[in-house]
């Protein structure tokens, strides 16, 4: 079976499974899981921030990060399309009270400073929300956020009084596509939330990183989501052997996420849109998306192509170099 249709579909291998079994455990939310200290520690240290917490999901993560910045009636600044804003079911709105101003992306992912500063609410007017935040996603549809554009609109922010946060859910995936430091990527932020759960192939768990008071808010905040979790080593386990084996392995994935969009670019009935770290974006014949998709899945390769629109096609741990040579040449043959 090859999956492309998601990071997320990684299974755990058999040396991070065992990891996972003999992991020292203890009640985390009497906060003496030892597994999940040292989780906690060690993502923290790599993102060059004083604190991390184990939350069970990226989801989770982001909202008690919002929640932490934010209070009943504030507004944070969020892409159109950012994860936080549109795929996490309106969890700020929902249960933070929080009012998300959302932003219309440039081609490249980010959110125009022009209009950022158009949708930052005058202060002390009791017409408008509070405008706190300023949330970005990095990676972004696999996208590099430039480092440019990030170090200008966080100090826009500050200099506005926001805090900043980033959905870095893949954000291992920029630092190894741009060579620098995750360190380096999140230093801009308040906080950052890293997922391990996508293609660095743990089954679950998302690491929030930050300040200490940050985070000390954070966990009260994640208690009350239904996030504090008793022997959670058991998962944080799976994290640290992520964090410790499938970091520089991302860089295999870019290159097959490459090779892919190569080999579908040479098929006619196949317009490859871009290709950025370990995802492909590319538009399928119309009329042949259903078929496709159908003859694909007898072969063992899950890929919805999406009528009339993009589809996205995600490379990850358990897709090697031969599967794409697979899923390429299958295409080849059924749009042939
Ligand atoms: C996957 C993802 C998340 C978190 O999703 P969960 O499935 O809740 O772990 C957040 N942001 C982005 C950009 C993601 O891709």
């Amino acid at each position: 079976m090859i999956d492309l249709r998601s990071d997320t579909v990684t299974r755990p291998s058999a040396a991070m499974l065992q990891a996972m079994v003999s992991a020292p455990l203890g009640d985390d939310v009497m906060g003496d899981d030892p597994t999940v200290i040292r989780l906690q520690e060690a993502v923290a240290e790599r993102a060059g921030k004083a604190a991390g917490l184990f939350f069970p999901s990226g989801t989770q993560s982001n909202l008690g990060a919002l929640m932490a910045h934010c209070e009943r009636g504030d507004e944070y600044l969020v892409g159109q399309l950012a994860h936080t804003y549109k795929y996490e079911g309106g969890g700020a709105a929902v249960l933070g009270n929080i009012q998300p101003q959302p932003i219309e992306h440039a081609a490249d992912g980010s959110l125009p400073l022009e209009k950022l500063a158009a949708a930052l609410k005058p202060e002390g007017d009791p017409h408008f929300a509070r405008t706190r935040l300023l949330a970005l996603e990095n990676t972004f549809h696999g996208k590099l956020i430039p480092a440019d554009y990030v170090a200008a609109a966080t100090a826009w922010a500050r200099q506005h009084g926001l805090a900043t946060h980033l959905d870095g859910a893949r954000v291992f995936n920029a630092a190894v596509a741009s060579g620098k430091p995750v360190a380096h990527l999140c230093q801009p932020f308040d906080s950052v939330s890293i997922c391990f759960s996508k293609g660095l192939g743990a089954p679950v768990g998302s690491v929030l990183v930050g300040s200490v008071e940050l985070i000390a808010r954070a966990r009260r905040w994640r208690k009350m989501l239904g996030g504090g979790l008793r022997q959670a080593g058991v998962l944080a386990a799976a994290c640290l052997y992520a964090l410790e084996h499938n970091v520089e392995r991302l860089a295999e994935d870019h290159e097959n996420a490459r090779l892919l969009a190569d080999g579908l670019r040479a098929i006619p009935g196949v317009k490859v849109l871009s290709q950025d770290t370990n995802m492909v974006f590319a538009e399928f014949e119309p009329a042949r998306c259903e078929e496709l998709t159908a003859k694909l899945a007898v072969d063992g390769i899950q890929m919805r192509a999406v009528y009339g629109g993009p589809t996205r096609l995600v490379t990850h741990l358990d897709v090697s170099a031969a599967d794409v040579q697979r899923v390429i040449q299958a295409v080849a043959l059924h749009l042939g």
